[in-house]
């Protein structure tokens, strides 16, 4: 008899057709002697519904208000399902966040789980129910009610199964698992038998969209055992999200290529190379609260130098008028020039770190197709680089093939 924490994403529940799908698969875990929780998202497009009527009606919607009402999208779906699984005689009870609780901050639409109340839950399932729970909600220290971000019904799952110490969580979706890249990208990519949790959190971060990052990052820290895996699927193993680096000996190098095309860059041109540039042009991009991701400086010529950055593609034309009104003429630099058609593709693997040549590799296969590079950045267990939008998927499938991911048939 095992405990999971079993989540399922918008699109699983998107019917009543299909939330009886779910009832029916979650009826077979309980009737096998397995206590299980389980957490929905809203119906597919539901929240974005939501949020499209909160404009109609506050061109810039109040969060707190933003909350009550989107919250309520994953309310619909608790009790379906409750009520499904009720009709094929398998008790069951549902929960809001509040109701559960689910403390949070007051951090209205991002709000942080702080905390988990266990006791309704312990109660129900030792009385032989199935315990369905909200996700992506919480309540603050006020009784306000919160959500923690798009895509926090990953989080919820992840916090339960951490704060009830499920056997596994898993993350039912729309999707057999992570694969080494986007099959609609590479219709050669595989499924991931494993992958440890760190290339994950890189995927992630990177732009595969499976799972919320803060999810990947709170199993991580908890060190719950994640499994990714379809509910449109019968059987499957799906993906596990392994904390030891799998200790085969063929363990492959790379395990994936990640992309994004959802950066822009920016470079600060002349820039004199003096204690303290680093700070003055990005201080005012963090005081306006835009994240930076890769920045790069080179060394100096004469006493200037050029200084680049990259920043999501939505912040663009605010981190442009912010370098020029607030920085160009403070520091002297002699222009500012950027590009929002831009693209990240980045190879990740653990194996980097006892593998020299990935990146010399990936450099000589870009070179081969003709595809310039503008940016590089590095990390243990990554090598991103940052080329024209246009050339991304070719990148994308002339990586994943030198690297050997393709699918053995
Ligand atoms: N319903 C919320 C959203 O669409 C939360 C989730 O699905 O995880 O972002
Ligand atoms: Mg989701």
């Amino acid at each position: 008899m095992a405990f999971y924490v079993q989540k399922y994403g918008g699109t699983s529940v998107g019917s009543t057709e299909r939330i009886r799908n779910v009832a029916r698969r979650v009826a077979r875990f309980h009737s096998q002697g397995h206590q299980v929780v389980v957490v929905v998202s809203a119906m597919s497009g539901e929240t974005n519904r939501l949020i499209a009527l909160a404009r109609e009606v506050q061109s810039n919607p109040d969060p707190r208000e933003m909350d009550v009402m989107v919250s309520t999208g994953e309310q619909v779906s608790i009790a379906l399902l409750s009520m499904a699984l009720m009709a094929l005689n398998v008790k069951a009870k549902s929960y809001t966040g509040s109701q559960v609780k689910i403390l949070t901050d007051s951090a209205f639409t991002k709000a942080r789980i702080l905390n988990i109340d266990q006791d309704k839950i312990r109660a129900d399932l030792n009385n032989g129910n199935v315990v369905i729970v909200a996700g992506f909600q919480g309540v603050d220290q006020y009784g306000n009610i919160t959500t923690l971000g798009r895509g926090g019904s990953d989080t919820t799952g992840v916090a339960l199964a951490a704060a009830l110490k499920a056997d596994e969580c898993q993350i039912y979706t729309d999707v057999d698992g992570i694969y080494t890249t986007d099959p609609r990208v590479v219709p050669e990519a595989r499924r991931l038998d494993r992958i440890t949790f760190e290339e994950m959190l890189e995927m992630a971060s990177l732009g595969s969209k499976v799972l919320q990052l803060r999810s990947v990052e709170f199993a991580g820290k908890y060190k719950v055992k994640l499994r990714v895996l379809s509910s449109f699927e019968e059987e499957g193993p799906g993906t596990l999200i392994t904390f030891e680096e799998n200790e085969q000996m063929e363990q492959p190098v790379i395990s994936g290529i990640a992309f994004n095309r959802d950066e822009a860059k920016i470079t600060v041109l002349g820039v004199p190379d003096h204690p303290g540039i680093a700070y003055q042009i990005l201080g005012p991009v963090a005081d306006a609260n835009i994240d930076v991701d890769m920045i790069i400086q080179n060394v100096s010529h004469d006493d200037l130098t050029d200084f680049s950055f990259t920043v999501h593609r939505n912040d663009f034309n605010n981190t442009m008028n912010i370098i020029r009104e607030k920085i160009q003429p403070h520091i002297g630099a002699r222009d500012v020039i950027g590009g929002d058609r831009i693209a990240k593709v980045s190879v990740v693997g653990v194996g980097m770190r006892s593998h020299a040549g990935i990146a010399s590799k990936m450099f000589r296969v870009l070179a081969e197709e003709g595809i310039n590079i503008q940016m590089i950045a590095t990390s243990e267990i990554k090598v991103s680089v940052v080329v024209d939008e246009k050339y991304m998927e070719l990148a994308v499938r002339v990586l994943h093939k030198a690297f050997g991911l393709e699918q053995v048939l």
